[in-house]
């Protein structure tokens, strides 16, 4: 992060503390990253617990147990959205308030980084974030944030989450047109099922107040770096990709679920991966150019941020399923294998629903009732997902 210049506009609220603090801060600094966006990092002693609400034109970061640092001068970068800090001590809860230039309804949880000790840094919170329309309605809701400024204060801040976004989920029926996916025995096909499943499941989240969209509403082919990128164009919050399975083992049942990292957790997943991206194999042109920009496009950082989000919608989406009585295939909740369709900047996973190779799951797949006990499973893992911390 390149620091251009020193803000004056440094506050400190400090009254004296009267509590043995577990974690103290170190550093606070703004800076401005690729994209114009600004980073703002907070750096503890211990590993911080915190919370981020978003009033009107300021980010408060609440961390908790954590006394104020009074000797502390910001690093204020040129350039950011970042007008001024000020710590507010609220018995033994510290608030960095960052004011900005511009207001932001929330911060992505993707762009949310908690990064261990590492050379001569100790614990970082590290935020981006750039100036977004969404806030224009948030800003609306004011709170009492501002009228602390200027005086020492030992009352609790009220600061309100004040975000009104809608999340947005991009739902992908895998294969479609000439890609039939898999073929039960009795002839269903994967990309029927998937589709049937899609409709209902964009139907249902609609109706929960998601923005929900499809990659295919139709029996078309799409190559798996455009399902990828439909995510990326709609700035999807999810991304859920959903199949059928089939195994040589016709006794083989279930649902599995995957979420994406460049190794297989084992090597029936790396099968699975395999057998999914070879839809591509008929074509690849535009794949790897797609792959590169999304390489550049993360930094490891993030793309470690969003295989964590992915993991943990992953984990909650297997246990609603399981609370739904819905048969589990033998093994881990949560899979991992290089999904070329998962290549983005969303977190998302990949949604084996069952086996067609079953001849009890394949009829199971194809009624209607059963599709609604996925849908309502998936419905449920969307609304219990913590889409911003
Ligand atoms: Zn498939």
């Amino acid at each position: 992060m390149k620091i251009t210049g020193i803000s004056a506009a440094v506050i400190t609220l400090l009254p004296r503390v009267a509590f043995a603090a577990r974690n103290s801060l170190r550093t606070v600094r703004t800076g401005i990253q690729p994209g114009n966006k600004t980073r703002l990092v907070i750096e503890t002693s211990a590993r911080p617990s915190y919370s981020i609400s978003y009033p009107a034109n300021q980010v408060v970061i609440t961390l908790s147990n954590t006394a104020a640092n009074r000797s502390l001068a910001p690093a204020m970068a040129a350039g950011t959205l970042v007008k001024a800090i000020t710590q507010v001590q609220s018995g033994d809860k510290l608030q960095i308030i960052a004011d900005l230039s511009t207001p932001i309804s929330s911060i992505p949880r993707e762009n949310i980084m908690l990064l261990n000790p590492n050379g001569d840094n100790e614990y970082r919170l590290v935020m981006d974030f750039t100036a977004d329309t969404n806030a224009k309605t948030a800003s609306a809701t004011t709170t009492t944030i501002a009228s602390t400024k200027g005086k020492v204060t030992s009352e609790p801040v009220k600061a309100k989450n004040t975000s009104t976004r809608k999340y947005t989920i991009v739902i992908d029926a895998g294969h479609g047109g000439k890609d039939p996916g898999c073929i039960g025995k009795g002839g269903t096909k994967e990309k029927v099922i998937v589709l049937s499943v899609a409709k209902k499941l964009r139907d249902k989240l609609s109706a929960a107040g998601f923005n929900a969209y499809l990659t295919r509403s139709d029996d078309t082919y799409l190559k798996l770096a455009q399902r990828a990128s439909i995510g990326e164009k709609k700035h999807a919050d999810l991304f859920l990709s959903l199949h059928a399975n089939a195994n040589p083992s016709r006794s083989m049942k279930g649902f599995s679920i995957y979420t994406l990292s460049e190794k297989a957790s084992d090597e029936e997943a790396q099968k699975l991966a395999d057998a999914e991206n070879a839809a591509d194999k008929i074509d690849v042109s535009g794949f790897e150019q797609f792959d590169k920009d999304i390489r550049i496009a993360l930094s490891s950082l993030q793309q470690h941020a969003v295989a964590a989000m992915s993991v943990e919608y992953a984990n909650n989406c297997a246990s609603q399923f399981k609370r739904a009585k819905i048969t589990q295939q033998p093994g881990p909740d949560v899979r991992h294998a290089p999904f070329a369709v998962l290549r983005s900047t969303v977190p998302g996973a990949l949604i084996e629903l069952g086996h067609l190779s079953n001849a009890s799951e394949e009829s199971l797949l194809k009624s209607s009732s059963h599709q609604d006990k996925l849908v309502a499973a998936i419905v449920k893992s969307v609304q219990a997902y913590d889409f911003d911390v």
